[in-house]
């Protein structure tokens, strides 16, 4: 911590940032945020931060935080009270449902509320409103992670720890780079590298610094992912690197993998993937030969081609393996947001509470015995995102209520989504104005954040930490609980809502997760902060926590929200191994097209840069988009690095600096996802990669493909 600053009190919290979730203690002065220091007791980063989590404190005070709410009037949207606004959103609510019933409402959130808020508001949409036109940011970056585990585990919910990080004698990060994306986890991967020699193997297309650190590096074609796992298998499987005793009494499936795989020699693999075969078999066999390995996957598979399948492949690789449920040994998901997890926990979008089921009767019934509701009120499905911009041009979703998201520059395929945008009663709740999708708002909502308000966050390894309100929000700002609240009150349902703090919200909460997987009714707030943060499941007030899952080898296949694949036919207990075979992209490069399109992220920036654009010492070093591209590619355009060029897909252009790098293999460009149009009217302040971008959603997950489409680059002035 700087010295130079006196604070009146430290206030104990968690970095609202990325799902690393490093403890913290807030320095507040005079009711302000002034400074934030590392929590050197929490076994999550040990007193360190990055640049992000160091600088959190800072958007607090920010002049474009939103501090009334506002109501769009002569095409402007002009200051008002919370009761017009709030009045004002009731009876257009109530007055779509009326005509047109509960489905015609939408609500589209984030992976950024606490824990206590997303119950609220899934009990709110799903039991008061009673819509199943409910999602949240969260489908754009795990998803697909979701559905492989259930697939593969029967439930949700990593099966490891940051423990399995340090321990694995082999580490293979696929399709992630958390060196960017996750910084204290990858600090923590340097250091085991350092000292413990940990063997690293990177899939990914680019050479990304885990790349240029790694033993091997796959640099894989884009959206052969699968083919690359199948090569692997193969390999594994032709040495006899497999745990017979994993294989034989816990899982099922394994002869239909072994067939399948006979197809993917490395010689295969090299074809479909361009990885030498030689390199193939190497890391396969390092994978296999070491006694603990942990995988880390991230965007470069959840958003990539057959999504979902990748993930269960991912899972199928150390189920063969035995390496699961042990020391060093998982398959662990890299969520992004800080409480993307606690969304899944409580059953904020697609499942309800503790993964229950919505097609599940038996799940509905026991949710709405809990909610005091009629059974039939709870929709037994929920719809997508994507589904819900359909709906809207189909003229059958009139009202969207977006919270902390940003969909005017996250989805893909923008153009169709602005007009969308346009046709539709928008409500955004968000903490800061402008922000891009405000622009087609007809309400907007002042709510809090980070640092506002007292809730938890579930972090990558089912670590449940708590992050405590510090200063008081800005203005008429309020937190998003108490909104919730109000809105359910307006529509007659002030009994179910009448929580005195947040932690009444999770007190209900844990009495629905008893018995469930992830079961939280052992934790309190006072043990979360003692215990600086306690791993689910914790089923009662002496247990410590669960570091890792099925240390048993006891898989729960038949009790999770697994049912809507319909895939029970393998014997309860086990665990499934998937046979996937390679199907290429929908959009690969072409004549008018001859480059492959990849979106990402950056270290200094986070999401659509709503909070990361308003810290001064992040922005200077990452001030606008831009699009890198191989130096034989720049030399056969003619193109200089940082000139300003165009990048057009089959949906739409952006114009961006090009930055000229070797990461990337020739034929392949990179953009990162961050940049809106910061000026709409001028052209080279068009910026959003979602322009490009192709609308093709993974079958299973629903998770929009981001990371593999076809563009060209074309020299301003030529276009
Ligand atoms: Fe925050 Fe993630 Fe950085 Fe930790 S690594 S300080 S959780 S942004």
């Amino acid at each position: 911590s700087n010295p130079m600053i006196e604070v009146d009190e430290w206030v104990y919290s968690t970095c609202g940032y990325c799902s690393v979730g490093c403890g913290l203690y807030i320095g507040v002065k005079d009711g302000q945020a002034v400074t934030v220091e590392g929590n050197q007791d929490s076994p999550v980063n040990r007193g360190r931060l990055c640049v992000k989590g160091l600088y959190e404190w800072k958007f607090l005070q920010h002049p474009e935080r939103a501090t009334s709410p506002m109501i769009r009037k002569k095409d402007k949207l002009e200051p008002v009270s919370w009761e017009e606004a709030l009045t004002f959103m009731i009876n257009k609510m109530e007055e779509i449902r009326n005509e047109k019933g509960p489905k015609a409402i939408g609500v589209y959130h984030t992976g950024q509320l606490l824990l206590e808020e997303y119950y609220a508001l899934g009990k709110l949409a799903k039991g008061v409103i009673g819509t199943p036109n409910v999602d949240s940011n969260t489908r754009l970056c795990m998803a697909s992670a979701v559905k492989g585990t259930i697939r593969s585990f029967g439930t949700d919910g990593s099966p490891g720890c940051y423990e399995d990080v340090d321990e694995g004698e082999v580490l293979l990060i696929f399709g992630a780079n958390p060196a960017e994306m996750h910084p204290q986890l990858w600090q923590r991967i340097l250091h085991n590298r350092e000292v413990k020699g940990t063997k690293i193997i990177v899939a990914d297309p680019r050479t990304t610094l885990p790349a240029q650190i790694a033993d091997i590096h796959l640099p894989l074609r884009p959206g052969t992912n699968i083919a690359l796992l199948n090569a692997m298998i193969h390999v594994l499987i032709r040495e006899n690197l497999l745990d017979e005793e994993m294989i034989d009494e816990h899982t099922v499936g394994f002869s239909a993998v072994k067939a399948l795989v006979e197809d993917y020699p490395p010689g295969r693999g090299e074809e479909l993937t361009g990885i030498p075969a030689e390199t193939i078999v190497e890391a396969a066999l390092l994978f296999g030969k070491a006694a603990r390995g942990t995988t880390l996957y991230g965007q470069g598979v959840n958003q990539s081609m057959s999504a979902t399948d990748t993930a269960a492949l991912i899972n199928t690789l150390h189920l063969i393996t035995g390496k699961l449920g042990k020391p060093g040994c998982a398959p662990i998901s890299l969520t992004g947001q800080a409480s993307a997890m606690s969304n899944r926990d409580v059953g904020g979008s697609f499942s309800l509470p503790g993964f229950r089921n919505p097609a599940n009767p038996q799940h509905r019934l026991e949710v709405a015995e809990a909610w005091k509701l009629d059974v039939e009120k709870i929709p037994a499905y929920t719809h997508d995102i994507m589904k819900m911009m359909e709906l809207i041009d189909t003229g059958k979703l009139d009202l969207l209520w977006v919270i902390g998201t940003n969909p005017a520059v996250s989805l893909p395929d923008q153009k169709s989504v602005r007009k969308s945008l346009e046709n539709v009663f928008l409500v955004v709740q968000d903490v800061y104005y402008p922000v891009e999708t405000a622009a087609y708002a007809d309400l907007f909502l002042p709510g809090a954040q980070w640092g506002e308000k007292t809730g938890t966050y579930t972090n990558i390894e089912r670590r449940v930490n708590l992050a405590n309100q510090a200063v008081e929000p800005p203005g008429k700002a309020k937190g998003d609980l108490k909104i919730f609240q109000e809105i359910a009150k307006g529509l007659g349902a002030e009994e179910g809502f009448s929580w005195l703090n947040p932690e009444e919200v999770f007190n209900e909460w844990k009495v629905l997760s008893k018995g469930r997987p992830n079961d939280m009714s052992g934790m309190t707030y006072e043990r979360l902060e003692k215990e600086q943060g306690i791993c689910w499941p914790c089923p009662d007030i002496h247990h410590p926590g669960t570091k890792r899952l099925y240390t048993a080898r006891v898989f729960n296949t038949s009790k999770g929200i697994a049912q809507e694949y319909g895939d029970f036919n393998h014997e309860e207990g086990r665990a499934r191994l998937w046979a996937i075979p390679y199907t290429p992209p929908p959009e690969s490069p072409d004549e008018d097209f001859p480059l492959w399109l990849n979106t990402g992220s950056i270290l200094e920036h986070y999401h659509t840069r709503t909070k990361t654009k308003r810290i001064p010492e992040l922005v200077i070093t990452a001030p606008e988009g831009f699009v890198e591209l191989h130096p034989l590619d720049a030399e056969r355009l003619d193109i200089r690095e940082g000139e300003r060029i165009r990048v057009v897909s089959r949906r739409g252009w952006i114009q961006v600096p090009a930055h000229i790098s070797t990461t990337l293999s020739p034929g392949q460009v990179f953009v990162p996802y961050h940049f809106g149009d910061l000026d709409p009217s001028e052209a080279h302040l068009k910026q959003a990669a979602n322009h490009l971008t192709l609308n093709w959603k993974d079958p299973f997950s629903k998770q929009p493909m981001y990371k593999t489409s076809a563009c060209r680059i074309e020299k301003v002035g030529l276009a």
